[in-house]
């Protein structure tokens, strides 16, 4: 595979933002952008930083530590997007400063109680299970006020907003109908808790359709990184 050009690529991606954003009506600077770097060296983490990006995401843990640790010297903000294992909270909640993945009261309630209190709340988004198919994590949509109402309640925690994966659509209508279903979740769980602020999602494919439909954070992997290959 070619070495992508990554701080080109952060240049287009960041202009697809604010192109997507005027688009539609929206600030620019509402939208943050974490690049997603999974399966990707510490070197390409290292290239993106110089470029100025400081939130990066991460699926998998094990992974994710190695590169943590090796990029200390660098103050960047990790988030962990991938699925939670109920024994691996304790390190996610500790190396961590967001999850974007919690789907289940048992992951809220351990991630809470791992997270020392000399350390800031972990902020937290809930995955929501928007496009209803049996095989994607999340929590189904009538579910989640309750979920609210508990992690309103856990004091090392700070729920921020909502995450999706939707199924996947090739024309903008089609995305941003998926994108609309979890910006309706959000706008209902924020007159439960007015202090929600983040709606994440929107990833390489789905960026304007995501923008339009209010996303205040994009997921970008593929079009900062490149292509990866298939985990085996
Ligand atoms: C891999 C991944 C992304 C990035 O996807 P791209 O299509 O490469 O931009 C975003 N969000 C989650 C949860 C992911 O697992």
């Amino acid at each position: 595979m070619d070495q992508p050009d990554i701080a080109s690529n952060i240049a287009k991606v960041l202009l697809e933002v604010r192109a997507a954003a005027e688009k539609h009506g929206r600030d620019a600077e509402s939208v943050t952008l974490l690049a997603v770097s999974k399966t990707k060296p510490v070197s390409a983490v290292r290239d993106a930083a110089e470029q100025g990006q400081r939130h990066f995401g991460e699926n998998y843990l094990q992974e994710a530590s190695e590169k943590i640790e090796a990029l200390s010297d660098l103050e960047l903000i990790w988030h962990f997007i991938g699925p939670i294992q109920s024994n691996k909270t304790r390190p996610i909640a500790t190396q961590f400063s967001w999850v974007h993945s919690v789907d289940r009261s048992k992951i809220l309630r351990r991630l809470n109680e791992h997270r020392g209190d000399d350390l800031d709340p972990l902020n937290i988004c809930l995955q929501v299970n928007v496009s209803g198919e049996a095989s994607k994590s999340g929590v189904a949509p009538q579910e989640l006020a309750a979920l609210v109402r508990e992690a309103g309640d856990l004091s090392q925690l700070r729920l921020r907003g909502l995450m999706a994966i939707p199924a996947p659509a090739s024309t903008f209508e089609g995305q941003y109908d998926q994108c609309m279903r979890l910006s309706e979740c959000f706008y209902r769980c924020k007159e439960l808790d007015p202090r929600l602020d983040t709606l994440s999602m929107g990833m390489s494919a789905d960026l304007e359709a995501a923008i339009a439909a209010g996303s205040t954070m994009v997921r970008i992997g593929t079009a900062i990184f490149g292509a990866r290959a298939k985990r085996s």
